[in-house]
């Protein structure tokens, strides 16, 4: 039997494909292929799956809605576990409860509609909940720390916990989530009852705000890189001269110099090279490192030759 099929027993209800592209399940449009790639239905499903990879050595890569990696050309080795399948949300009381597949968009929706106040600044974010927790995603003013009560996750031996949000030392666009390999399953936001009226116009301005200053028509990855300390990325991306810098088919916005926009047709690798020319001009001319926010994940295509 081979993986595919030995899989395939483990977990029926899930669908199973190989070297399957992940171009569609990414942002940028770009990347090579998932040796296997796995959509649970289920928590047992994700549980029987990492403990199988676990005891067969077998690399285990988790994505959400891919807004924020770069997966490289050569492709993912190992099981790539998509969870945006996981689509369950509720409502107790003040709180939200979602699955770590549902969009961080549908739940600031849902919370309007619910009349609960607090999750308006994501109301742009094109991650999931579990992306959003892994990254501690944030915007105007507001971040998961400050809405998140608690997380359900998966350890690498397969067990579930629950993390306070004490325990998931929340600090600037990272939690404790990569430090530990866990596997966010579901959220709970603590919320507050507002005013429908009032929630809605806050999130018609910042949705207003957002199409005003960044190039959501075509393919990229938000923000490359973080801020570093007491400067703007965009800013010292600008002023470096590199607005419209281009290699292959990726270039640096024309609208927000912060972004990176696939125009035509670009690669990862057409990423990796025009991130690294960024990083270098903008060190030459500030003395600065600029990180990258995006997460560049998977294998080169001249490390499989
Ligand atoms: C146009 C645009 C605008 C953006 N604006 C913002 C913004 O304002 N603020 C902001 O913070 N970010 C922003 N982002 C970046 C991105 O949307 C966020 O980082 C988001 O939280 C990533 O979620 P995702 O589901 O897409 O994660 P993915 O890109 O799929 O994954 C990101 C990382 O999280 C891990 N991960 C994903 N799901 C899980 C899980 N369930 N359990 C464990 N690990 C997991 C992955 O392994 C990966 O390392 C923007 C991106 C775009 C394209």
């Amino acid at each position: 039997m081979n993986m595919k099929q030995i899989i395939h027993q483990l977990i029926p209800q899930a669908t199973v494909t190989c070297n399957e592209s992940l171009q569609p399940y990414t942002y940028t449009r770009t990347g090579g292929p998932a040796e296997i790639l796995i959509k649970p239905s289920t928590y047992e499903d994700i549980e029987k799956i990492v403990i199988f990879a676990s005891s067969h050595k077998i690399p285990l890569t988790i994505l959400g809605n891919g807004s924020n990696v770069i997966v490289r050309d050569g492709g993912i080795k190992g099981i790539v576990l998509l969870l945006t399948t996981l689509q369950e949300i509720k409502k107790e009381d003040d709180k939200i409860i979602a699955q770590a597949g549902v969009p961080i968009i549908e739940v600031s929706r849902y919370a309007l509609d619910q009349g609960l106040t607090g999750l308006e600044f994501c109301c742009g974010v094109p991650g999931t909940v579990g992306g959003a927790i892994f990254m501690n995603a944030g915007c105007y003013g507001g971040e998961m720390r400050d809405v998140v009560e608690s997380v359900l996750v998966i350890n690498s031996e397969g067990v579930l916990q629950r993390l306070t949000n004490d325990m998931l030392e929340f600090d600037y666009r990272k939690s404790c989530i990569s430090k530990h390999n866990y596997i966010v399953l579901e959220a709970v936001f603590q919320l507050r009852p507002g005013i429908k009226l009032e929630i809605e116009r806050k999130m018609e301005e910042l949705t207003r705000l957002r199409e005003e200053k960044q190039p959501l028509e075509f393919p990229s990855c938000g923000s490359v890189f973080k801020r570093p300390p007491g400067h703007f990325a965009g800013q010292l991306i600008q002023e470096s001269g590199l607005k419209g810098e281009m290699i292959g088919g990726v270039q640096v916005s024309t609208k927000h110099a912060g972004f990176m926009v696939n125009v035509n047709e670009g690669t990862a690798t057409d990423y990796i090279r025009l991130i690294e020319r960024v990083k270098t001009k903008v060190h030459e001319k500030f003395n600065i490192s600029l990180e990258p926010e995006v997460r560049i994940i998977g294998e080169s295509l001249e490390e499989q030759i």
